[in-house]
């Protein structure tokens, strides 16, 4: 089977979970949402009362004890912590807020590229998106994107998400979310978010998630001719 990894790396609220969907979908390839994976790690941590930013090495053990499962025969795949589903949990508000103090502890990024690369190497032919996935996780990688959209625009679709899934938000306190997480996911030292310099980078703030898919399998096809 011909290797085919996609990288999709970018800030929060750039599109990029439901662009990597629907571009695995059209490809007919798997995709691998890292970002959950960190979602749930947090989620099992804040679950036994460890606080992450003051017992990192208590999330480290986590991670190593608790090894992350996807189901990958659902689509989108199902996440496991241990035995414990943990897809359900996975937006909610304490896990949002905390997720990028794990996500910027070393050991736990240890464990969670070292898990990716082993799905990497299982599903050879993959869409994964998240904050390193062209830069540190796959740098080998067929075809990476960095996809960006300006902060405001970025608010106003988790903001119209949220409403359609019938909760309540306020459009400003997301803003200031997003801005923050960007500022913690871009200023750590291990594997901060940037832009990787082979990866094409696509500004969605004005274009449509049909747009945006056309594009990016457009370019894959283009330059993955065997896909
Ligand atoms: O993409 P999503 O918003 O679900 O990611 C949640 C958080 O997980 C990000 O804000 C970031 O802190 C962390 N993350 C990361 N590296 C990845 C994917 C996500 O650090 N590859």
């Amino acid at each position: 089977m011909q290797r085919l990894i996609v990288t999709l790396d970018g800030p929060a609220g750039s599109g990029k979970s439901t662009v990597a969907r629907r571009l695995a979908d059209r490809l007919g390839v798997d995709f691998l949402d890292t970002g959950a994976m960190y979602r749930g790690l947090t989620a099992k941590a804040l679950d036994r009362g460890i606080d992450p930013l003051q017992e990192a090495f208590a999330v480290v053990e986590l991670a190593r004890q608790a090894p992350l499962r996807f189901d990958w025969t659902t689509d989108p795949p199902e996440l496991y912590v241990g035995r414990v589903h943990v897809t359900p949990r996975l937006r909610d508000r304490d896990v949002s807020a905390s997720v990028s103090d794990v996500a910027a502890i070393p050991g736990v990024r240890q464990v969670m590229v070292e898990a990716q690369r082993r799905i990497g190497e299982e599903h050879p032919r993959l869409v994964t998106e998240g904050r390193d996935q062209g830069s540190v996780v796959f740098p080998r990688a067929d075809v990476k994107f960095y996809l960006d959209a300006s902060a405001a625009v970025r608010a106003k679709r988790r903001w119209e998400q949220i409403k359609e899934a019938g909760r309540k938000a306020n459009l400003e306190t997301i803003r200031q979310n997003i801005v923050e997480r960007d500022r913690k996911d871009s200023t750590r030292k291990d594997a901060p978010l940037i832009c990787p310099e082979d990866a094409r980078t696509i500004d969605t703030s004005d274009m449509t998630l049909d747009e945006v898919v056309d594009l990016l399998e457009h370019i894959v096809k283009d330059k993955a001719v065997q896909v």
